[in-house]
């Protein structure tokens, strides 16, 4: 075979080094070390600190890629925390309680959350809040409504394939059910529900946002049976969040109504002189 000179020249070592980076699956190191490398040179960093600022880059970026992936495997509706959530609108809520739970012990001690209360006071947004801190803390996390749980769990036993969500339902560290309580249960949903509660028992944490109160949660299972033996394994080591008042949604828009009414308002405050208008009101 007739090889040419050029043909056994080496690749230039960025080319293997790449590619083995890539392998081993260090992205960071592969996108910075130009960069970092240039930085140390000026910095006068020796090749032991030059590596130790890549392997920290790569580190910290993981971290957040993995935390990335657990929030889209968690499905949220939307990301929240509780940076947004204004506790002073809703004076039930044991804020202190709230803090403590969003640094995640219960999950490791496996408690479940269970927090009840009216339309529109926050539970989803608290609840959507503490599945994030998890997520930023390592944990599995997902999240469901009631009525969606049960709908994937009947399809799931129609398809032969029940076996195996219910194990990764099992698995989650964290189970956030939200909305149980809008929409009745039949039968056979209301036992599939009750089988997820069963097996997460003190295997992992649960999370159950509803607008009904302990007493009318036989209306969604269909019977004091049912429910007693469900809360019986849910309150098992369970912290109670209340949050009853008035709904934030309707106290928002009623604010905003009051604040697009006032334009005229700030007309007639102008000053007759400067035409200027007076914010002060
Ligand atoms: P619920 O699930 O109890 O019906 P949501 O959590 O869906 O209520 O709240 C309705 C809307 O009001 C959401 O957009 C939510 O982010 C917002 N909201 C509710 N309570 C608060 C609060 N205390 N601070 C900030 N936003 C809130
Ligand atoms: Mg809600």
């Amino acid at each position: 075979m007739n090889v040419s000179p050029r043909d056994h020249s080496p690749a230039p070592p960025q080319v293997l080094l790449a590619h083995h980076l890539r392998q081993l699956k260090l992205p960071t190191f592969l996108r910075e070390y130009d960069k970092v490398a240039v930085e140390a040179a000026r910095e006068g960093l020796d090749h032991p600190r030059y590596l130790l600022r890549l392997a920290e880059l790569e580190l910290i970026d993981r971290e957040r890629r993995m935390v990335e992936r657990r929030i889209r495997a968690a499905h949220f509706p939307a990301v929240k925390s509780f940076d947004t959530f204004d506790f002073s609108a809703i004076a039930s809520l044991n804020k202190p309680l709230v803090l403590e739970l969003a640094r995640c012990e219960y999950i490791v001690a496996r408690d479940n959350i269970i927090a009840l209360g009216n339309s529109g006071t926050g539970k989803t947004h608290a609840c959507l809040a503490f599945g994030l801190a998890a997520c930023q803390r390592g944990f599995s996390v997902s999240f469901v409504t009631a009525a969606g749980l049960v709908h994937q769990l009947m399809e799931a036993r129609d398809e032969r394939r029940l076996l195996k969500l219910q194990s990764q339902l099992a698995a989650v560290k964290l189970l956030i059910i939200d909305e149980l309580g809008y929409v009745p249960l039949s039968q056979t949903g209301a036992e599939l529900l009750f089988e997820v509660f069963s097996q997460r028992h003190e295997r992992g944490s649960t999370i159950v946002n509803s607008n009904l109160p302990f007493e009318e949660w036989t209306t969604i299972f269909g019977g004091q049976r049912l429910t007693g033996a469900l809360l019986d394994r849910l309150t098992h080591h369970v912290h109670i969040l209340e949050l009853n008042g008035e709904s934030y949604r309707l106290k928002q828009s009623a604010a905003r109504r009051k604040r697009s009414a006032r334009p005229s308002d700030e007309i007639d405050a102008a000053d007759p002189q400067t035409g200027e208008i007076n914010p002060a009101n």
